[in-house]
């Protein structure tokens, strides 16, 4: 199939599923129904293309998050003791659930977000994945140590923690929801979910696939609405018992005070300021391919985007006038057109924001080398040029703060310690990227990076054992493998006394 057939056929699919979502809305589903809000109140969703309305969504408030949280609550124990094969066997159902639809789960997210197909087309693949990696570990998630004393024979295992509550952002809401979700279902918990406001509509469709693939009622709950209304009920609702956030650094300080006086336990995927560091050694074509792809891939819109360029100053002239070129011929376009690689933004507001930026690059003393304007693409929506910004220094603004649209800052540098220096000068500390021929410098500078997570010569890829998340501002805890389990369980210690331990007698005259 040629491009222009693809397009076509990606709207054709689209059609009729929005033309549902028009007629039925999206309501919460709360166990095993889907249900209107309590007060009957909805809020609009629109699409990004065209500010076109694709869905009037049911808006959540304090009551529906009660009836979700004691839904999670009363299915808890017997999604606990289910037996694990069991519990197995459902999690992949939904897996094959959502790798059936994947075609639709990508149409819908590009109408709904505003991503290109080409980055949404694998996304409900990768949801799928997420599913069946934490569905083969259903058994092992509650395996413990065994740490034997002199007297006592001690053993640890781990039990899940309860209802939980799951607060998703709108950038890859599909896929980031299952990296939520999935890992909380396998771990023997119950989920209430809180989408994004800004992106409903797969998320509505998840909960749908994930009851009809069998998941007992209860055990998954969708709750839609505002952050400030459904989303902090749900932080402060006494049965709910962690909450798993993915969203910007100031809603989390909030989430952490909402949750205070019921001790919700936390974990947090923050935003970031990532630097990618080329040194003169570093393979240029493939650092190219890579800072191309890490900042204007997914819109920018990405928590480990690249956003930072850090190029060392005697080969910067080179490196950044073939940057300059490819910035330059970026394709932004129709998210449905499989010839796109940068779409809309995802909301007015937002395109507000990153166009702000455009400004404050120009009055700190950057200068806008491509890009600096908003773009009139097809449907008239949030389109955005891609922005490449060079001359700037690491103190400011658009080397502090997180743009999250296609905004690239460079930033020249002397020598390994400046590079390490100037990395290291941000709030955030997610990812970092690291290119150069000579290994020792690659590891010297991994060791000096506060970030969670490093590639050395790659751009970021995507591995489910690894611990996923970010240091200072940019998170606290870790997902992906074991550790996500070590967030949604409780570890409990069992000691077994071999009877010839000594007990203090009181109380004898
Ligand atoms: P956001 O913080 O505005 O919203 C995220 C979610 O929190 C939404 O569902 C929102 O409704 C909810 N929310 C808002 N206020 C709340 C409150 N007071 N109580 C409870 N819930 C509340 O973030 P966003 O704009 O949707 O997403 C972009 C941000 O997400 C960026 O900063 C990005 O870096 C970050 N992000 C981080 C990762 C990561 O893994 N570190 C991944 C993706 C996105």
């Amino acid at each position: 199939m040629d491009k222009t057939d693809a397009f076509k056929a990606h709207r054709d699919r689209a059609a009729p599923l929005l033309a549902t979502l028009q007629r039925d809305g999206i309501g919460h589903l709360i166990d095993g129904h889907i249900v209107p809000s309590a007060s009957g109140e909805t809020f609009e969703t629109r699409s990004p293309i065209d500010n076109a309305v694709l869905a009037r969504v049911a808006r959540g408030g304090a009551d529906d998050i009660d009836k979700a949280a004691q839904a999670a609550q009363r299915a808890f124990k017997p999604w606990r003791d289910m037996p694990a094969t069991q519990r197995k066997t459902i999690l992949h159902k939904v897996a094959d659930a959502i790798e059936a639809r994947a075609d639709d789960i990508a149409v819908l997210e590009c109408i709904d977000t505003g991503q290109a197909h080409r980055f949404m087309a694998k996304a409900a693949l990768r949801a799928a994945e997420n599913f069946r990696f934490f569905a083969d570990k259903c058994a092992a998630a509650r395996d413990g140590l065994s740490t034997p004393g002199d007297e006592h024979w001690n053993i640890s295992t781990r039990v899940p923690i309860g209802p939980v509550g799951v607060i998703t952002p709108w950038n890859t809401p599909f896929m980031l929801s299952t990296w939520k979700i999935a890992p909380a279902l396998a771990a023997g918990c119950t989920v209430v979910h809180k989408p994004a406001e800004w992106s409903p509509v797969t998320a509505d469709l998840l909960s749908r696939l994930a009851k009809e693939a069998g998941l007992p009622d209860g055990v998954l709950n969708t709750v839609h609405g505002i952050g400030e209304e459904a989303g902090k009920a749900l932080t402060e609702h006494p049965a709910i018992k962690a909450i798993a956030f993915v969203g910007e650094t100031s809603t989390g300080a909030a989430i952490m005070a909402q949750g205070a006086k019921t001790l919700k336990r936390v974990h947090f995927e923050l935003g970031g300021k990532n630097p990618v560091i080329v040194f003169d050694d570093a393979d240029m074509a493939r650092a190219l391919d890579a800072v191309v792809f890490m900042i204007y891939s997914l819109n920018g819109e990405r928590c480990t985007s690249s956003s930072r360029l850090l190029i060392q100053a005697n080969v910067a002239e080179r490196f950044i006038e073939q940057l300059i070129a490819r910035v330059r011929a970026l394709k932004v376009g129709h998210p449905l057109d499989p010839a796109t690689e940068v779409g809309p933004l995802i909301h007015q507001r937002h395109l507000d924001k990153v166009c702000s930026y455009f400004a404050i690059a120009k009055a700190d003393g950057a200068q806008i080398a491509v890009g600096g304007a908003a773009y009139n693409g097809p449907g008239g929506g949030h389109y955005v040029q891609p922005t490449l910004v060079i001359g700037a220094r690491a103190d400011m603004r658009v080397a502090q703060e997180e743009v999250f649209g296609p905004f690239l800052t460079v930033i020249p540098f002397a020598d390994e310690a400046e590079a390490i220096a100037i990395a290291n000068a941000t709030e955030y500390g997610l990812t970092g990227y690291v290119w150069t021929g000579d290994m020792g410098r690659a590891l010297r500078v991994a060791d000096a990076l506060d970030a969670g997570m490093i590639w050395l010569n790659s751009e970021n890829v995507r591995h489910l054992p690894t611990p996923f998340g970010g240091m200072k501002n940019s998170g606290i805890g870790r997902d992906g493998g074991d550790y996500s389990f070590e967030f949604y369980m409780e570890t409990k210690h069992v000691s077994l006394a071999r009877g010839t331990h000594k007990i203090q007698r009181l109380g004898v005259a």
